[in-house]
């Protein structure tokens, strides 16, 4: 489809940029400065990128991805000191945030605190906090250093579809509408931060994400878990509510596994997403046959199931399917991250 990101909301020229070379970054970052959204890198996930004190230019970000207003854009920062100027001076000066930052920035770990003015409304979608975080890649953090700003970026996604781990996944959804991608390779994490609100004593987990919440209980002590789909946790944070994370066809998360869900009618086109080997084999065992097929890692190793999550998904979305058929996996540990986005998938 034509792209409405350029100014004026006409179509761009979109360009993939090899992240490692310091040109690259140098014209990102002078898209960034003059107000152009820029798709980045990081560990979790390939972002959207604009500068987050730039109403404007932070507009365009949600026009791009077309992301309703009232979700908000979590803001990357250079480094731990960017706390300060951009969280009030309680919470920023809260203990457990020094010791957050110190243990697990760079990371898959998303702050939110309470903002200071200089962030804008439309960053926080209206709220009162502000997410911040300080990514773990190498092409991300050049370009914080090179742009010299904040810089608010949402997952490089059509809104509520599944989120980008390659250069490639950002061009299938935004071609058209995003003016610089920068190249970084595959994400190493490859699910989205885990997201937490520290403000005003409360530890609560808003999202899970690329770091075990046990980790950060390790650290702090014990963190608040609303039920996936508690209202708490839906009005603490917003967006998180929508169906996310869909690929075109319908997903079906198959509890216990393998059970009846896995039985294809015929001439159905089905997907099978395995979480391991045996996941896979026991589905075809019972159900099947299938037209097309996903193992996330065949050693059932919890990490690479999340960083290939993803990946997996966007494969399948270009299979032409009916519908994919998904293995659960245990919701602990990273594996509470999977089954966050699968739930989700699921959910339309
Ligand atoms: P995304 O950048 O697409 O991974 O989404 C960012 C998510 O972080 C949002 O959908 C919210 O769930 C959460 N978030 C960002 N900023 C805030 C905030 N100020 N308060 C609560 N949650 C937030
Ligand atoms: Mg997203």
């Amino acid at each position: 489809m034509a792209g409405r990101s350029g100014a004026g909301g006409k179509p761009v020229e979109t360009r993939i940029l090899p992240g490692d070379e310091p040109a690259s970054i140098a014209e990102a970052a002078a898209a960034i400065r003059a107000g152009d959204p820029v798709a980045f890198p990081t560990e979790t996930v390939y972002g959207l990128g604009a500068d987050a004190l730039d109403p404007r230019a932070v507009a365009r970000v949600f026009e791009a991805k077309e992301r309703p207003r009232f979700d908000p854009l979590i803001v990357h920062v250079a480094d731990a000191d960017a706390v300060g100027r951009y969280a009030i001076h309680e919470d920023a000066a809260d203990p457990r945030v020094a010791a957050l930052a110190a243990l697990f920035w760079p990371g898959p770990l998303t702050l939110v605190l309470r903002r200071r003015e200089v962030i804008p409304g439309i960053v926080t979608a209206g709220l009162d906090t502000v997410a911040l975080r300080v990514p773990a890649h190498p092409v991300a953090l050049a370009l914080l250093a090179a742009a010299g700003v904040p810089v608010a970026a949402p997952s490089a996604n059509r809104f509520g579809r599944v989120s980008p781990t390659r250069a490639a996944h950002v061009v299938c959804q935004l071609d058209g509408r995003v003016g610089i991608v920068l190249d970084g390779g595959p994400c190493r994490v490859g699910v989205e931060s885990t997201v937490l609100l520290l403000a005003g004593g409360r530890a609560v987990l808003l999202r899970p994400g690329g770091l075990p919440v046990e980790a950060i209980e390790e650290a702090i002590g014990p963190v608040e878990r609303p039920a996936h789909d508690a209202p708490d946790a839906a009005s603490l944070s917003p967006g998180r509510g929508a169906s996310h994370y869909a690929p075109g066809a319908a997903l079906r998360l198959v509890e216990p596994w393998p059970g009846p869900g896995l039985v294809t009618a015929a001439g159905e086109r089905v997907g099978l997403l395995a979480a391991d080997a045996a996941g896979r084999a026991a589905a075809e065992a019972v159900g099947g046959p299938f037209v097309a097929t996903e193992v996330l890692s065949p050693g059932g190793d919890v990490m690479e199931a999340a960083a290939r999550l993803f990946d997996a998904l966007h494969r399948l979305d270009a299979a032409g399917l009916d519908r994919i058929v998904a293995q659960p996996v245990p919701d602990e540990g990273m594996g509470r991250a999977i089954m966050d986005r699968l739930r989700r998938a699921a959910r339309r």
